[in-house]
Formats: structure tokens, C-alpha cells, sequence
């Protein structure tokens, strides 16, 4: 197994110091604590630094610090907080296995309460560490390959937990080899088949990949392939063409699999098999990003976020919708969160009045658009998609100074679009929804809060 840093991270109290230091001792490596640098480098112990430059000043040194933390094999601590800002995450995870040493809310109160560090929140210590661990545990979630729970170890038997596990391989081998075999059945490019052959023997990779069924088309592998690469992340992506999320889920456990995209037809089919589903997800009725960890499985959904953040800026009233699938309900989601007042459109009008239900939106069928001029039109139905020629409205409907959004993103250039822009509207192409989906979904994955440009970039 290539040598990798062992990045610990977790609450204060979880004992990153001390597992940091027995982890030392058991392989002789050398052990870097980073608010131990963060007081070398500031002259002064830790409770002062907050007194004299708040919780921001501290946050600044702590960034200042780990960017200087050599990038070779070694031990690495971190303060509880060192997670909140994401290039930190992104500096750590160079070359490194990340490690969340978790305790429950009662034990870490138990083992700090006698300390004398400042209040983060103002609340009674208990109360702060149950808040903050639970504001912060999304984001431990995101930047660790294992966890450990240190609520009942010793420091001693939690550094040769973690030590075991490195050793013995992250994964269930068997389970492993199961698993990419499967894979290896499937339709996907010869080079990736004797990539997986070549992972089956390596167990210190993580998996992520997009389960679909077909999902042979989508571009995500080579993206995200492209980020581990820039990140020096031990991860691969790949492709999980299946029919049944219920088998494919009953086959992960062990394989080293970390995350999901998840893409049509199992959006909705996915969520009974996960342990959480976060509330906007569960607002729009569909997951298209699986975290998986420790065997636990956490559901979201950043396609709404792929609508919303092009949107920045658009102002409006009224947003017509046209569709009533997946991608709509994303869409009537994300323009309410922009203030619009959403109106759906769908060539069954029946199914744009169940998806109205939630949000008691107006609704019709797609010839009604004639009723309605509004200030932004979305089209989250694959009208245009591919040779298509059509528009999914007729062109007299698109006026001056409206602002058009073509979900489709193949090709990048729709009919839609390109009528659009004859007719005088805004316009914003799907691939931006791609992008940014992309760029949310890596981040929840990974804890990488990757530039959307570079994303961009690797699309054109
Ligand atoms: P979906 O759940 O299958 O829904 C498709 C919707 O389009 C349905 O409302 C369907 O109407 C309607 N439709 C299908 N063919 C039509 C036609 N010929 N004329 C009029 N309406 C038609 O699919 P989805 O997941 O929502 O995806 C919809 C589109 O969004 C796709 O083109 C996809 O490429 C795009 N998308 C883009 C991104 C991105 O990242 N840019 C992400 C996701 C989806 P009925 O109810 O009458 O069947």
C-alpha cells in the first residue's frame, strides 16, 4: 500500500491528540499537531489567540498553518474546526486517508469541561458541543474515508484500530472483487475494464460512480476522475449501469464504494434504501447524490442547486416550467427559493398537477403557454435533446428581454436556445446546470469545494 498521510480530524475532546500520538509511537512516523503549530506560529496559547483575534483571526492562522503541513507520509492532527473552511479539507487531503474520530456529545463533554477555551456559541457547554457537532458532523461526513468511534476506546486501541484497518486493506477484498466483476460485465470502455481489474488487487482506492440504468452516456467519470487527479485524492470513479437499486445497494457493503451519482431511473427509486434523505431532497422527491459512510447511506439533491446558482441575479415574477419530471420538480424548487412564482406546464397535464401539489403552483398543459408572458421559461423535458430540431414552445412565445434556461445540455447549443436568442431573451444553456449539480455534488462527496471554472473548463 502506497505510504499516505493518516489526517485525523473531529470535535475537540474526540482525542486527535492523543490517537495522534500513539499513532507515532506504533509506526514511528512523525506527528504534526496543528494548534500546537497554530501557537508556535502566533506566540501565544490558543484561548488568548481567540481573545485578541476572535474566532476569524484563529480560523486564518489555522488555514495559514495547514497549507505549510508537508504533503509526504506522516501523522496529522487537526482542531475541531479545521473542516468549516474547505480549502483546509482540500489541503489535507493530498496523498492522505482521512480519519474522523467520533464521540458522542456526552463523552467529549466529559473529557474538555475542564478546559479553558472560549465559547464558540454562548451556550452552556453542553448545549455548544451538541450544536456545533451537529452543525459541523455534514462536513466530518464529507472529508473522511473511515471513522472511528473514540467514545469507548483507549487512544492506544483506536491507533491500532486505525492501523489495522490501513493494514489489512480498507475493504472486504471478496466484496470488492464481487463487486467490480459486476461492473466489469457491463458496457463500459475497454481501458476502464482493465483499469478495475487493476483496482480489484488495490485496497486503499475509494469508489464513487454514477448508478443509472442506461447511464453508459454520462460524462461525470471522466470529470470527476480528472478532480481526484488534481486533488491527489486515492479515489476512482466509474460507471454502475444496473436496473435495481435495491441489489446494487445490498452489494456495497465492503467495497469501498464512498459515493454515488445517482441519474435516471433511480432518482426516486433509490430513497427507501438510505439511511437519511436531507430535507430539500426530500421537499423535491428525488436524490441524485449518495454519501455513503461508515455502511450508513445520506441522500441529497444538487440538481436543484444546478438551477439555482446560474439563476443569480434573475429577477422576475412569474417562471414557467415546462415538464413535470425529475429536472422540474429540481426547477420549481430552485426558482421559489429565487422568489419566482412558479407555473407548470407538461405535455400530461395530470402529472404537472401532482407535482403542483407540494407548492400549490399553477398548472396547465404546454399549448396554454400563449396564457402566460413570463419573465423566466425553463424546459426540463428533452425537447431539442440530441438531432432534435424542435422547440418544446412555439417561437412567438419567447419575447424580448425574457430569460431562457434549456435544461437539455446536448447539444449545448439548443433549438431552443438558439431561437432565444434570435427572439432577443437571456439565455443559459444546461450545461451550466451540469456544472454546478457537479460542482455541489463533489463537494458533499468529497468536502473539495472545487472551482466551477475548472469544471467548465473540462466540458468544452
Ligand atoms: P423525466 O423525469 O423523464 O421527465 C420528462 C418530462 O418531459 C416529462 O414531464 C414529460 O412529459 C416531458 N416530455 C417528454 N417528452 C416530451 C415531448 N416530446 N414533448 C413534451 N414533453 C415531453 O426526465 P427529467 O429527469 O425530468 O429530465 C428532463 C430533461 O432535463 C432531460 O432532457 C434531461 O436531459 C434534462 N436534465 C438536464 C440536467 C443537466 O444537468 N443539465 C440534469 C437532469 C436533467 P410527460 O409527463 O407527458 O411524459
Amino acid at each position: 500500500m502506497a505510504k499516505r498521510r493518516i489526517v485525523l480530524i473531529g470535535y475537540r475532546g474526540s482525542g486527535k491528540s492523543s490517537v495522534g500520538m500513539a499513532l507515532s509511537r506504533l509506526t514511528g512516523q512523525n506527528f504534526l499537531d496543528t494548534d500546537k503549530l497554530i501557537e508556535e506560529a502566533a506566540g501565544k496559547k490558543i484561548p488568548q489567540i481567540f481573545e485578541a483575534e476572535g474566532e476569524a483571526g484563529f480560523r486564518e492562522l489555522e488555514q495559514h498553518v495547514i497549507a505549510r503541513i508537508p504533503s509526504g507520509a506522516g501523522i496529522v492532527s487537526t482542531g475541531g474546526g479545521a473542516v468549516i473552511h474547505l480549502d483546509n479539507v482540500r489541503l489535507l487531503r493530498m496523498n492522505s486517508i482521512i480519519v474522523f474520530l467520533n464521540s458522542s456529545p456526552e463523552v467529549i463533554y466529559k473529557r474538555i469541561h475542564k478546559t479553558n477555551r472560549p465559547s464558540l456559541t454562548g451556550l452552556s457547554p453542553r448545549d455548544e458541543i451538541k450544536q456545533v457537532l451537529n452543525e459541523r458532523m455534514p462536513l466530518y461526513r464529507s472529508a473522511a474515508d473511515i471513522v472511528i468511534d473514540t467514545s469507548t476506546t483507549t487512544s492506544e486501541e483506536a491507533a491500532s484500530l486505525i492501523l489495522n484497518i490501513l493494514k489489512n486493506g480498507i475493504f472486504n477484498k471478496e466484496k470488492r472483487i464481487g463487486l467490480l466483476s459486476s461492473v466489469m460485465k457491463t458496457d463500459i470502455p475497454q481501458g476502464e475494464k482493465m483499469l478495475l481489474k487493476k483496482l480489484s488487487g488495490v485496497h486503499d482506492i475509494f469508489l464513487y460512480g454514477i448508478l443509472g440504468y442506461p447511464c453508459m452516456h454520462s460524462k461525470s467519470p471522466v470529470i470527476y476522475n480528472r478532480l481526484f487527479a488534481d486533488y491527489a485524492m486515492p479515489a476512482h470513479y466509474t460507471w454502475f449501469e444496473h436496473k435495481n437499486p435495491k441489489e446494487f445497494f445490498a452489494s456495497l457493503p465492503g467495497t469501498g464504494v464512498r459515493g454515488l451519482s445517482v441519474t435516471i431511473p433511480h432518482k426516486e427509486t433509490v430513497i427507501p434504501f438510505l439511511d437519511e434523505v436531507k430535507h430539500d431532497a426530500q421537499s423535491i422527491g428525488a436524490v441524485n447524490t449518495v454519501l455513503i459512510q461508515d455502511d450508513r447511506k445520506f441522500g441529497f439533491n444538487t440538481d436543484w442547486k444546478g438551477i439555482y446558482r446560474p439563476l443569480e441575479g434573475a429577477e422576475g415574477d412569474v417562471a414557467v416550467i415546462l415538464g413535470a419530471g425529475g429536472a422540474a420538480a429540481a426547477a420549481v424548487y430552485a426558482v421559489s427559493m429565487r422568489g419566482f412564482t412558479p407555473v407548470i406546464l407538461n405535455r400530461t397535464p395530470d402529472r404537472a398537477k401532482n407535482l403542483a401539489r407540494k407548492t400549490g403552483s399553477e398548472t396547465g398543459a404546454i399549448n396554454d403557454i400563449g396564457k402566460y408572458r413570463p419573465d423566466l421559461l425553463i424546459n426540463a423535458t428533452p425537447v431539442g435533446m440530441g438531432s432534435d430540431p424542435n422547440t418544446p414552445v412555439p417561437i412567438s412565445s419567447l419575447k424580448p428581454g425574457m430569460k431562457v434556461f434549456d435544461l437539455v445540455y446536448t447539444p449545448r447549443d439548443t433549438p431552443l436556445l438558439q431561437a432565444a436568442l434570435a427572439a432577443g431573451c437571456f439565455v443559459i444553456p444546461g450545461t451550466e446546470m451540469f456544472i454546478h449539480q457537479l460542482a455541489e455534488q463533489f463537494r458533499i462527496l468529497t468536502g473539495i469545494d472545487t472551482p466551477v471554472l475548472r469544471i467548465r473548463e473540462m466540458l468544452a
